[in-house]
């Protein structure tokens, strides 16, 4: 019975015991945090703060192995089979860290006429940087083509049989998402390294599943995985991008060059501890089935349809949540009204394009996202206000 697993997990946020008369559902945008992660977090900077790499006195030296100490957990954490061949390096989330990929390492791999394979409906962070890359390549007389990585129709995750059409030999890497973050789908990354063959480099953007669900680099075989702190529980400006140095050159962006964020970093450690001690395959259980809940609920209630591959999650699909995402429309009322409206119900949803690129489900849309604090009961309310607007 989760329930019992779950209620003192829930205890440990302090924000949520402190505010029992709201419910955040919005932990797609960002999580909540706890009490271990920010007692870590004052710990180090109450006790050893200084900055890192720089200076032989104890506080200084302290900083340093923390970053090393993050760096190793977040390896054990990926189930990094061969953490002496990766590295990971720290930055400010998943956006900057997929920019990083793009722009300081893929223009040692790229020569004129090759082609990249990316994500066209996902989150534009995973879109942006790699258009960004064809741009600056184009200014030194380089061509790259971008081409959309193929999705199948019905169920809103990537269609592999289409892709090995895509794939061509001058096709040298390849962007993919974990979980889509307006729709929570599994985007069953596993069949694209099956699509595109051994060599191919594969960055995932794992902002929607790390702190969800096992992420296993072993399981999944790509070279990069980007994630953000924030969402999986620790605090701002606090994520990494772990690097496979196996295919292409070494992905070396620095790293000593400014000061680096050593809070974040015990934060970071803190939250990857609470997580693995939680068990991230239970918290994959509790938030899938209540976006599960949520989903079943809204079907039954006619001025809602619920958008991507979750309108075609009935059994026998074949296609997986993996994540507490479920993302809706009202027949009649607009998505911001309706946050304003669920908000004067103390529910916090999040109300716009949900920062989709341009091939999604593009108008305005209200998306709830669950983490291991919420509840059945949150969901059952929800759906008793939401079953009001009819
Ligand atoms: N990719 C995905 C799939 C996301 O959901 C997000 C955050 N909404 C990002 C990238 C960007 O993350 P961040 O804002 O932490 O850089």
């Amino acid at each position: 019975d989760l329930s019992r697993w779950q209620r003192p997990l829930r205890a440990m946020f302090p924000i949520i015991a402190e505010h029992p008369e709201l419910v955040y559902l919005d932990s797609a945008a960002t999580s909540q945090k706890p009490r271990a992660v920010l007692d870590a977090v004052q710990t180090y900077l109450t006790t050893v703060n200084a900055n890192a790499g720089r200076g032989t006195y104890p506080w200084a030296n302290a900083s340093t192995a923390l970053l090393e100490d993050t760096r190793a957990r977040i390896k054990s954490f990926f189930a990094d089979p061969a953490p002496e061949r990766s590295d990971v390096f720290f930055t400010s989330g998943t956006t900057a860290g997929l920019r990083s990929v793009a722009l300081d390492w893929l223009p040692g791999v790229l020569t004129d006429g090759d082609e990249i394979v990316v994500p066209f409906a996902d989150h534009q962070a995973n879109l942006v940087p790699w258009l960004d890359l064809q741009k600056l390549l184009a200014a030194r007389g380089v061509r790259v083509t971008v081409r959309e990585m193929p999705y199948q129709a019905a169920s809103g995750d990537y269609d592999p049989a289409a892709l090995a059409e895509t794939v061509g030999p001058r096709t040298r890497f390849v962007a993919a998402t974990h979980v889509h973050h307006v729709y929570g789908a599994d985007m069953n990354v596993q069949r694209i390294r099956r699509a595109v063959g051994p060599e191919t480099p594969i960055c995932l953007d794992a902002a929607q599943s790390v702190g969800h669900l096992p992420v296993s680099v072993a399981d999944l075989d790509v070279d990069f995985v980007v994630f953000s702190g924030h969402k999986a529980l620790a605090l701002p400006g606090s994520g990494a991008v772990w690097a496979r140095q196996a295919r292409g050159p070494r992905f070396a962006p620095g790293g000593w060059d400014g000061t680096p964020n050593t809070a974040g970093a015990a934060g970071l450690a803190a939250a990857l501890d609470w997580l693995e001690a939680a068990g991230t395959d239970r918290i994959e259980r509790w938030t899938t089935a209540l976006a599960l809940r949520l989903t079943d609920g809204l079907r039954k209630l006619p001025p809602y349809q619920v958008l991507g591959c979750q309108k075609s999650l009935d059994p026998g699909s074949g296609v997986q949540p993996r994540c507490g995402i479920v993302t809706f429309r009202h027949r009649d009322i607009g998505a911001h009204d309706m946050g304003f409206i669920l908000f004067s119900h103390g529910f916090m949803v999040r109300t716009d394009d949900h920062c989709q690129s341009g091939a999604g489900e593009k108008t305005s849309s209200v998306r709830v996202s669950v983490h291991v604090y919420n509840t059945p009961e949150e969901i059952d309310r929800l759906l008793d206000v939401l079953r009001t607007l009819e």
